[in-house]
């Protein structure tokens, strides 16, 4: 209806682990369209595998812009309609999969965490966002059309409704009764038209603070990763993701800031925690602390990090060296040349633990 495709420069992608023998015939308007294996969209190149090798070099902004418009056009795609029924958890998963994958951080690094160290906003935030956005439109509109008389019978048919799996407006409030605006949505349709669009800014602030609050207060709890708090001092992405690293420096700093399990770096992995022996001199714990300050087979690694940093750093403690050095725009380098060649000699993978982790 009223879309008009420019057939020239429409291209198909299609999605898939391995190249399909046969390209999948599309056609619009009795036209067919191309299938190409790669394609630009806003500077990022999206291939059929999926990955987003070339995106990759360039680490910050090009994987920033990636993850966004994955999740913005693929994930978050008509979720006004879908989303509001998942958990969540759910709705979270697939941004921070995708920045744990490029950061090679464990798999079981909480999403409060991920969330926390990128900056990023809550999937689920810019999905309710959405569906206000939504819903204002469709105030505007004469109270006759489709989808107006929609919204009026989904309203007035909430309460209702005992099963929030059959009422779209019942998962909406269980969404703003997380900022105690569900009352809202209990107004006369007209008296809505008036209201809800004044309020829509103030529950999108709420929400982004009682989320932010929400990680905040999970972070200087846990268990999990008790040191992460301390080196966490600020609510925005950290610098280094902001001084365009490349993403090895990127992943190093990383693992080592959620000191979580392990560090790996290209195959070879060094437990953390005291899981196990140190791997370099098998007589020290392996900790971030031993492996950066008191291992007796790394003094060269050492020599060079500690060459990189301000002379009132040499701290033996990671978070107080991570904090003097919080505006040095050459640490995560050091960080990563510290593990480049605290790993060259390491013979070989550490047997004790799988990858996985
Ligand atoms: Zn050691």
């Amino acid at each position: 209806m009223g879309l008009t495709v420019n057939i020239g420069k429409t291209k198909v992608v299609a999605f898939s682990k391995r190249k399909m023998k046969t390209n999948p015939k599309i056609l619009w308007n009795g036209e067919e369209l191309e299938v190409v294996d790669t394609y630009t969209y806003l500077g990022v190149i999206f291939h059929r595998n999926g990955h987003f090798s070339t995106a990759k070099s360039h680490f910050t902004s090009k994987a920033a812009a990636a993850s966004a418009i994955v999740i913005g056009i693929f994930f978050l795609y008509c979720s006004p309609i879908w989303g509001l029924s998942l958990e969540e958890d759910q709705l979270e998963q697939p941004q921070c999969q995708f920045w744990k994958r490029l950061l090679r951080l464990p798999k079981s690094t909480p999403g409060y965490v991920v969330r926390l160290e990128i900056g990023s906003q809550h999937t689920s935030l810019l999905m309710v966002k959405a569906t206000l956005r939504l819903i204002c439109k469709i105030l505007q509109e004469d109270d006759n059309t489709l989808l107006a008389q929609c919204l009026k019978w989904q309203l007035r048919w909430e309460p209702r409704i005992s099963s929030a799996k059959r009422s779209w407006a019942k998962q909406l409030k269980k969404w703003l009764n997380l900022t105690e605006d569900g009352y809202l949505l209990s107004q006369p349709y007209d008296q809505l038209k008036n209201v809800f669009p004044e309020q829509t800014q103030l529950i999108i602030g709420k929400l982004t603070t009682f989320l932010l609050n929400k990680d905040t207060l999970l972070m200087t709890d846990s268990a999990w990763t008790p040191d992460y708090s301390k080196i966490k001092t600020h609510a925005t992405t950290e610098k280094y993701l902001l001084q365009d690293p490349a993403l090895p420096a990127a992943q190093t700093l990383a693992q080592t800031r959620v000191n979580l399990h392990r560090i790996v770096y290209k195959d070879k992995v060094a437990p953390l925690q005291d899981r196990a022996a140190c791997p370099w001199c098998s007589l020290g714990k392996s900790s971030l602390n031993h492996y950066l300050f008191e291992c007796n087979s790394l003094i060269d690694p050492r020599k060079s990090l500690q060459s990189n940093l301000s002379p009132n750093s040499h701290s033996q403690d990671f978070t107080h060296l991570y904090n003097n050095n919080n505006n040095n725009s050459n640490f995560c380098n050091a960080i990563f040349a510290f593990w480049s060649t605290a790993f060259s000699k390491l013979p070989k993978q550490s047997p004790q633990l799988p990858q996985s982790i």
